[in-house]
């Protein structure tokens, strides 16, 4: 007689397995077990022994695959009553969750296998449902991400993400020292980050000294409020990019002033503009360039003022960088011209988070590492119009 047996690859504590069945080509599995009559029955929500049984049930759980068979366990399970519960509850026959018709051994590894794979995909490797797969990974996720980890806040970075077309944003905040994604939330309002904040103690208020946003008002004005002594850091980026778009409507402006036959000279000059000067490559770009400028002063002057204004970031002193802002201010006024009036404004009003970065050089492009890294999981995350889930998965794949 063979003593060949499959149990240890079953090493459940409360349950038998008595009966097990193999389909001719070897594809399915069916093992029928049935609750150890040694153990009492206990309750799957306190852990409290069971009083009494309400009823006897049925249900299959999948198990793990051996090799390329699926399993399935065919289990006898009760209800029970249970007096601190003050309810009817699933017994706890710790190889399965109530809610989830897999294994728990099996809910791990698709798990783990969520971490690197599409929902599809661990989907159609098991045969199972995506929504199931989801439910697993959700539910991990909550258990390990589910509540903000504020720990050892110092500085931080906060921007938009945009997750589909038709202004649609989550606010994410970083923790600049350590590259984790400290939380995620929906919408880019005051609110929002209203929201980060309310989760923090006084201490862990108290702790933060820096943060590095985008000139957004609801941010801003949430920071001010909220933490009213942490520097608020304008990131470079941001700034000299919106810049960018004052110098394309100077160039509109300036075109739709031209001659006739000067005009011809600003077709096709968009992208010679916005690019640094450096990275002009061409020579006929270079040639058009040099052209434009020695067209027109005005596109001449706020090239100038777009060199001059990545370089109020270089400057560890306040006093010289407040020197160079009123430099550069004075130089924009000279051109007395509405678009860049109105950007020399709005620099003046935001001037102290320039200042800041003599203080703390920091910058939200470490977060244009996370956006790319979204864009993955988003196609991984099948299904993640489930904003919740989505931000569990932003923590994880950033939880370092
Ligand atoms: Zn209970």
């Amino acid at each position: 007689m063979s003593t060949l047996s499959i149990l240890p690859y079953f090493p459940f504590n409360r349950v038998r397995i008595i009966k097990q069945s193999v389909s001719s080509d070897s594809d399915i599995s069916q093992l029928t077990a049935i609750p150890d009559q040694r153990f009492s029955p206990k309750c799957h929500m306190c852990g409290s022994k069971a009083q009494r049984i309400h009823s006897h049930e049925k249900r299959s759980i999948r198990d793990l695959n051996i090799g390329s068979t699926r399993v399935w366990i065919n289990c006898s399970y009760r209800k029970v009553i249970c007096k601190p519960c003050n309810r009817i509850v699933v017994e706890d026959l710790e190889f399965f969750e109530p809610y989830i018709r897999v294994t728990r051994r099996l809910a791990s590894f698709i798990y783990e296998l969520c971490k690197v794979l599409t929902v599809k995909d661990v989907a159609k490797h098991f045969g199972i449902n995506w929504k199931t797969v989801k439910t697993i990974d959700k539910y991990f996720l909550e258990q390990q991400y589910g509540e903000t980890n504020y720990d050892g806040l110092r500085i931080l970075a906060v921007d938009e993400i945009a997750i589909s077309k038709g202004h649609h944003y989550m606010t994410v905040v970083l923790d600049y020292l350590s590259g984790r994604v400290v939380w995620v939330g929906k919408g880019r309002t005051k609110e929002t980050l209203i929201d980060f904040f309310n989760g923090m103690t006084n201490e862990q208020r108290q702790a933060i000294e820096a943060i590095a946003m985008d000139m957004w008002d609801p941010y801003i004005h949430t920071v001010k409020s909220q933490v009213p002594h942490v520097k608020i850091v304008f990131d470079l980026f941001h700034v000299v990019s919106s810049f960018g778009k004052v110098i394309d409507k100077v160039r509109n402006a300036e075109f739709r002033k031209a001659t006739k036959q000067d005009k011809d000279v600003y077709i096709g000059s968009k992208y010679i503009l916005l690019k640094n000067k450096r990275n002009i490559r061409k020579k006929e770009h270079r040639e058009h360039l040099k052209q434009l400028l020695s067209l027109n002063e005005t596109i001449n002057t706020v090239l100038i003022l777009k060199d001059k204004l990545k370089h109020l970031w270089y400057y560890r002193s306040r006093v010289w960088a407040k020197k160079a802002l009123a430099e550069w201010c004075l130089l924009a006024d000279t051109l007395n011209h509405p678009y860049v009036r109105k950007f020399t404004n709005m620099l003046k009003r935001y001037s102290y988070g320039i200042l800041n970065h003599c203080d703390y050089s920091i910058h939200t492009s470490k977060l244009e590492g996370v956006n790319n890294k979204i864009k993955v999981i988003k196609r991984k995350a099948y299904g993640f119009l489930d904003e919740r889930y989505f931000s569990l998965k932003i923590i994880q794949a950033f939880s370092n």
